[in-house]
């Protein structure tokens, strides 16, 4: 009986192997690293999220506030409405939520309940203010230089008051914003870093169109005011990056992955792609928007605004001049989804396991020791 079923049974289809299949077999270094984020990092759902419109600092350059796709939106949500939205975006799909704004430590509360419906998500966050040591979420800390530095872009303090509030501290990440004037802080910033047993990443400073629209006009026009994101910018001090910069930023941070790979998380895969002083994304000149933007063409993507509105036309920051657009988030999401573009060559396969690997490093906590 046995033997006629499997007589009568279609054989088996014999799968062919595929380079992927390859590649693994013959790197089990390669082969642990994919199957580890197929184990723990399946099906990442990312949504942004305005939480707040208020911050404790005007950094010079901010896309938040120089913007008008992102301040201009009220922000007086309860908490039981709050409530209801973060449960329509739980059944919407999301699995990993980012809270930025403005300041979302100001609005610890709406923290909190989000965590009840999400475990994993990040927060962008100055790291002037403690974020609940209970809030599960990941916190990339922003960077902007040392003392000296942040007194003249962000107006007080904030590294410091950033290693005092988050020394050691597994789900805090210190993100270094990079800009034509900090390059030279780069070093000793990674020394800091590693002292106080933090890790940190790097952003590119990419302006916002209004930024590069007053930089036209400074001297004219410019504010005084401490509350001003544009206090002393102008078209020939600022914080734009030049090719040149580029160029010494790649190996400068060439330098620091080796020196202190533990500290440093960052790909030089990654460093390479994002350093290429040809502009990153296809843009349509007639609207001035990335037609290629990874993260503007997600179906599921939506960047809310306070008010819980959302546009399908904008990204997570929607502000920014995507000609010159550097930004973290877009540029890894880029080389994330070409999956298939870098399965030519195990070398290719490899770069591409290192900047996802590198991504699980900065949204995952402990993900060095899973
Ligand atoms: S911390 Fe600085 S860059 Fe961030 S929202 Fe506040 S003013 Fe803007
Ligand atoms: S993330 Fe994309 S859409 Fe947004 S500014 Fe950058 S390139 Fe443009």
């Amino acid at each position: 009986m046995n033997i006629r079923v499997e007589e009568r049974a279609a054989p088996a289809p014999v799968r062919r192997k595929t380079r992927l299949d390859r590649y693994l077999e013959e790197s089990p270094e390669l082969a642990a690293t994919y199957f580890k984020i197929r184990k723990h990092a399946p099906k990442i759902v990312i949504s942004g999220y305005d939480i707040t419109k208020r911050c404790n600092l005007r950094c010079e350059g901010c896309f938040f506030f120089e913007g008008d796709l992102s301040s201009i939106y009220s922000d007086g949500h309860t908490i039981e409405e709050y409530q209801t939205f973060f449960k329509n975006e739980q059944d919407r799909g999301v699995t990993y939520p980012h809270f930025a704004g403005a300041e979302p430590a100001l609005v610890q509360d709406r923290l909190r309940l989000a965590n009840q419906f999400w475990k994993n998500g990040l927060i962008y966050t100055n790291g002037t203010i403690k974020i609940d040591p209970e809030i599960t979420f990941m916190l990339h800390v922003s960077l902007w230089g040392d003392e000296e530095t942040d007194k003249l872009y962000r107006g007080a303090p904030v590294f410091k008051r950033g290693v005092q509030n988050y020394a050691g501290e597994s789900r805090a990440i210190f993100m270094y914003t990079i800009n034509h004037q900090n390059i030279g802080f780069i070093k000793d910033l990674v020394k800091l870093c590693r002292e106080n047993g933090n890790r940190i990443s790097f952003n590119h400073y990419s302006p916002s169109r209004q930024y590069n629209a007053k930089l036209q006009t400074a001297g004219a026009d410019k504010l005084h005011d401490k509350r001003s994101t544009f206090r002393f910018s102008t078209a020939d001090n600022n914080l734009r990056l030049t090719p040149d910069d580029l160029h010494n930023i790649r190996d400068t941070l060439d330098d620091a992955i080796e020196q202190y790979p533990e500290t440093v998380v960052y790909s030089h895969y990654y460093n390479e792609w994002i350093n290429d002083p040809k502009g990153r994304y296809e843009v349509n000149d007639k609207t001035g928007w990335a037609t290629n933007c990874v993260i503007l063409n997600k179906p599921y993507h939506r960047q809310y605004h306070t008010d819980f509105s959302y546009s399908d036309a904008e990204c997570c920051v929607a502000n920014i001049d995507c000609y010159s657009c550097r930004h973290y988030v877009a540029g890894y999401t880029m080389i994330m989804d070409k999956f298939y573009q870098h399965l030519e060559s195990k070398e290719d396969f490899a770069n591409w396991l290192d900047v996802y690997d590198t991504w699980c490093r900065l949204h995952f906590r402990d993900w060095d020791r899973i």
